[in-house]
């Protein structure tokens, strides 16, 4: 999809953007209890925004004792699936009316090209918001096959109280990905956004409450991991928490919820994508400048990023070029330019990250081919040039950890069993993708492939209508699809003696 926006179209809309940093809690707009506030950067410019609400864990009991009041009165999750049905639809087209809005919004607050945010993120959220407002009248529990002197329903019933802390690489959609089953099964929502990005989660809780989702059945506290998240992770009262971020914030969610209530906990946290390019690559041009663009896409902050390529050594050379000519040609720029492919990075200690990342890779031996550098701007955010290192060997901390940065480790590899050992070797397992011309050899390496996603002959594609999330230490559940609803309902057993 192309965008329809000009720059000054863009421009209007941001100069008439009013942004709210309030929590919303209850219904309504309220300060942090404390009064705290904290600094909203624009990573495009360096530029304060807005100011948001600090909240903490005051905040978060008075959003949990509002879902749970709205849960317990029946407010939403009583209303019939057909009426639930009716108000999630408008909610979507209340959201789908002020894209360009929100778009502009997600672009200012974490940097990525408009490009990218109205041509991607906001149609994704639309569908998955559209799509789970299906649901509701659409799922038929079960009857269980037991003799003729009982009936056993199999029934499911909301979980009660959602927390959802999400990130800020795509902050409305991993937000979406959340609320909106969640809601479509009854349940009650405390959103808390990432603190790099809260602006368009305040916006959505907007309009849901417009769209007439009552009070307290979603609520948004922004605020630091810390603090928020923390109190949301330890919370007696919240029943489920899903989570998308780093593996290490992950974990404290875990033990949070054994300090605390058991709560269930669903993590989708990172990886360490590897992209395998065999020797019988079918469209070798159309593979290369695919491994550029994928890395480069949302400026490398991606949970599926292919942050490893894995390449045969017959067609390296070949190859390689490919990626760094198209990988050179994709130049940084202010992400509310519509020409722009590659935004700025989140904040600036997040390019201090990215960047030692860089040195570390050079000091351990692998070849710097491209970028490693920052581009001539004037601009005052904070950008990154793509950048590419060959002679990677799998061993080393860029082909371990998650940079999250435009930032490519080259592996070459002999053969199909090679390629496979080395793609497993991580401890993550989120995705993975094979390019080749045999469709067997296809099928074969990708049931060796150790990832919740692999993709053949191409790279991240996908749709609501399938599972996402991973294996080993890329987390435990799944969000999209009707596998999601798994995560939001509880399994009830009715036994009735005839
Ligand atoms: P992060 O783990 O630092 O933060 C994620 C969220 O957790 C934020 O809301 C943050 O405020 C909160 N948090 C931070 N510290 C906390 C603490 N001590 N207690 C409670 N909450 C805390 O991650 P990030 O830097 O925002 O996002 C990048 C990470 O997200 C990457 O690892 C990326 O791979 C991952 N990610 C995964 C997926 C997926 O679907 N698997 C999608 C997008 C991003």
């Amino acid at each position: 999809m192309t965008l329809q926006l000009s720059k000054s179209d863009i421009l209007g809309i941001r100069s008439r953007l009013a942004i709210k940093g309030q929590a919303f809690i209850d219904g309504r707009f309220v300060d942090a209890a404390s009064g705290e506030t904290f600094d909203n950067i624009s990573p495009r410019d360096g530029q304060v925004i807005a100011k948001v609400a600090a909240c903490d864990t005051a905040d978060v009991d008075r959003a949990v004792t509002a879902a749970r009041r709205a849960f317990e009165a029946g407010a939403w999750r009583d209303r019939s699936p057909k009426e639930r049905k009716k108000v999630l639809q408008r909610f979507a087209a209340l959201f789908e009316k002020h894209m360009d809005e929100l778009a502009v919004l997600e672009t200012l607050d974490m940097g990525k090209p408009i490009s990218e945010s109205r041509t991607i993120d906001v149609n994704v959220v639309l569908d998955t918001l559209q799509w789970y407002a299906e649901c509701p009248d659409k799922l038929y529990d079960e009857i269980a096959p037991t003799g003729p002197n009982q009936l056993a329903t199999i029934t499911r019933e909301p979980v009660g109280v959602v927390g959802a802390v999400v990130p800020w690489n795509f902050p409305m959609l991993m937000a979406s990905w959340k609320l909106a089953p969640a809601l479509a099964m009854g349940n009650s929502v405390i959103l808390k956004p990432a603190e790099q990005s809260p602006l368009t989660a305040i916006r959505m809780a907007e309009l849901a409450a417009e769209a007439g989702i009552p009070d307290g059945v979603f609520n948004v506290v922004p605020g630091f991991g810390p603090t928020a998240g923390k109190a949301m992770g330890l919370h007696m009262d919240i029943d489920c928490l899903a989570f998308t971020g780093s593996g290490e914030v992950g974990k404290l969610f875990l033990q949070y919820a054994g300090q605390s209530n058991m709560k269930r906990v669903f993590l989708e946290c990172g990886g360490k994508s590897p992209n395998i390019i065999l020797d019988d690559v079918p469209e070798l041009r159309v593979a290369a400048e695919r491994a550029a663009t994928a890395i480069c896409f949302n400026q490398g902050e991606v949970c599926v990023a292919p942050s490893r390529l894995i390449l045969s050594e017959r067609i390296q050379d070949q190859f390689l070029d490919i990626v760094v000519d198209t990988a050179r040609s994709i130049r940084p720029g202010d992400p509310l330019d519509p020409e722009t492919k590659l935004g700025a990075l989140v904040e600036d200690g997040h390019r201090s990250r990215v960047e030692s990342y860089i040195a570390k890779g050079q000091e351990e031996g692998a070849r710097l081919v491209l970028g490693g550098d920052r581009p001539d701007t004037n601009l005052g955010g904070y950008y990154v040039n793509p950048t590419i290192f060959a002679d990677v060997k799998n061993s080393m901390t860029i082909a371990r950890e998650e940079i999250f940065g435009p930032v490519l480790s080259t592996i070459t590899v002999k053969d199909d069993e090679e390629a496979v050992r080395v793609a497993n070797d991580t401890s993550y397992g989120l995705a993975a993708a094979v390019w080749t011309r045999d469709l067997s050899r296809a099928h074969r390496i990708s049931r060796k492939l150790r990832a919740g996603s692999v993709w053949v002959n191409c790279y991240d594609h996908g749709d609501v209508t399938v599972p996402f999330g991973g294996f080993k230490q890329s987390g435990n559940g799944r969000d999209k699809s009707l596998h999601a609803l798994d995560k939001y309902t509880e399994l009830k057993t009715t036994w009735i003696e005839l």
